[in-house]
């Protein structure tokens, strides 16, 4: 039996945007991250990104998967993580 690529799979994902986020950072604690930022590279969705800049982290969430790894691999605490309400969020056609 054949694996279906995971490219596949994500592309039949879809999202319904809840009107307040439900993933926000506290930026004083990205700004002084010890964690080389490993949310950079974990999430599944490329939500989190960095600011050449400035070097400041910010994460959007209209694609996010809800896995909830950001909260998981963030141990400083700075990834506030919720549930959107009820008919919002992501919505997997296969399970
Ligand atoms: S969310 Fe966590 S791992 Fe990512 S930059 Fe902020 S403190 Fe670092
Ligand atoms: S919950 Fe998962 S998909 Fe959503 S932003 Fe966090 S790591 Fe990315």
């Amino acid at each position: 039996m054949s694996r279906e690529p995971l490219d596949e799979k994500l592309s039949r994902v879809t999202f319904v945007r809840a009107p307040e986020p439900h993933i926000s950072l506290d930026e004083a604690v990205c700004r002084r991250c010890s964690l080389d930022r490993v949310c950079l590279t974990t999430c599944p969705a490329g939500n989190f990104k960095r600011d050449e800049r400035s070097g400041q982290v910010s994460v959007s969430t209209e694609s996010c998967m809800e896995c909830g790894s950001c909260r998981i691999v963030c141990a400083l605490g700075a990834v506030r993580w919720k549930l959107p309400k009820g008919g919002f969020g992501v919505c997997y056609l296969r399970g």
